[in-house]
Formats: C-alpha cells, structure tokens, sequence
C-alpha cells in the first residue's frame, strides 16, 4: 500500500507551494487569495527508492469566510483527508507566528502524535530556529523550518518524511 501523505494548515501558509515543490509538479493552484484550493489534489512524491501519495488541501484552522457554507466544506474535506493520512504536515507561516485559530486546531491534531509534523514555512531571509520558537508553544513537536518557495529545508523534510512513514 503506497502511504498517504496530507498537507493542512490555514489558507495562504504555502500548501500548494509546498505540494508542487514536492511532487515536482506545478498541479496545485498557488494564489494570493486565500482559499483558492478548495478541492483534494493528489501527487507522487519520489525520493531514492521510495515515494508516497501527497495530498494538497484546501485548509483546516481558519475562521469562518465570507462563505461560511464552502468554509464548513473545505474544513469537513480537510479533516476527512486527515484521518485518511498516514502522516500529516501541518504547515504555518513562520512570518506571522501561531493565530489563535491555530492554537485551537492544535488540540484537535495533537492526538495525531507520531503522525503529525509541524512544518514552519517562508522562513527564507530570517532565523529558521528564532521563527520555529513561537510555535513550540503549540505543543505539537518540533517544528521544521523550509521555504517552499526557495526549496530550504526541503531534503531534510522528505529525510523525515520518509523514515516516520
Ligand atoms: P495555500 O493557500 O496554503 O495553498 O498557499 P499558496 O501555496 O497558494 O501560497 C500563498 C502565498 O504564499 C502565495 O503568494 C505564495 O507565493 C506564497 N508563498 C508560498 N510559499 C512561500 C515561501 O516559502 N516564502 C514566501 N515568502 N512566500 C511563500
Ligand atoms: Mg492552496
């Protein structure tokens, strides 16, 4: 069975971004606007021999939209997409540090323990290990510093990856 691997996190952290730097691919839809991914994208991501199943989300641990019918779709689609994981990276912007509606969408994924990894994103120019701080907090692990756009932090990324799964 090929391992399911699930991208989460709040609206324009970089989860497309990420999804495309991953898989090698530019499938996923990158935009300004928050929430323009609103249904599953699935990829392959190859690293050596081995490779898994990455699925991009349209969001989870942001409140209630314009629309709060489609918020409460793309919210029930992401949790779905979660239970389904066999690991799941929680992305945050390491530009703005945890929101509120971060903290509480912590307690809902903690129970995921061994199979949640926090990845901090767009830490390209600052201190990775000064933009991981804030988010220990959350108290979900160790945070992992990448820049998705510039491609930093990535090897290390599929390294951890592939030996949790
Ligand atoms: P999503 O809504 O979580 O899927 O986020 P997107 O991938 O669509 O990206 C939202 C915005 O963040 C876009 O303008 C991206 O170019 C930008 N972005 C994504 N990754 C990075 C990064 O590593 N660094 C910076 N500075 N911006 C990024
Ligand atoms: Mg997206």
């Amino acid at each position: 069975m090929t391992a399911v691997v699930v991208i989460v996190g709040r609206p324009n952290v970089g989860k497309s971004t990420l999804f495309n730097r991953l898989t090698n691919s530019d499938r996923a839809l990158v935009d300004d606007q928050p929430g323009v991914t609103r249904d599953r994208i699935a990829g392959e991501i190859r690293h050596g021999q081995q490779r898994c199943l990455l699925v991009d989300t349209g969001g989870l641990g942001h409140a209630a939209a314009e629309d709060p019918a489609l918020a409460e779709r793309v919210t029930a689609h992401s949790l779905q997409a979660v239970h389904e994981a066999d690991l799941v990276l929680w992305l945050v912007d390491g530009r703005t540090g945890p929101t509120v509606e971060e903290q509480e969408l912590a307690g809902q994924l903690r129970p995921l323990g061994e199979r949640l990894r926090l990845v901090v994103n767009k830490t390209e120019g600052t201190d990775s290990e000064l933009a991981c701080a804030e988010f220990y907090q959350l108290g979900v692990g160790e945070p992992l510093a990448v820049s998705a756009q510039r491609g930093s932090g990535i090897p290390r990324l599929l390294d951890t990856l592939f030996s949790t799964l």
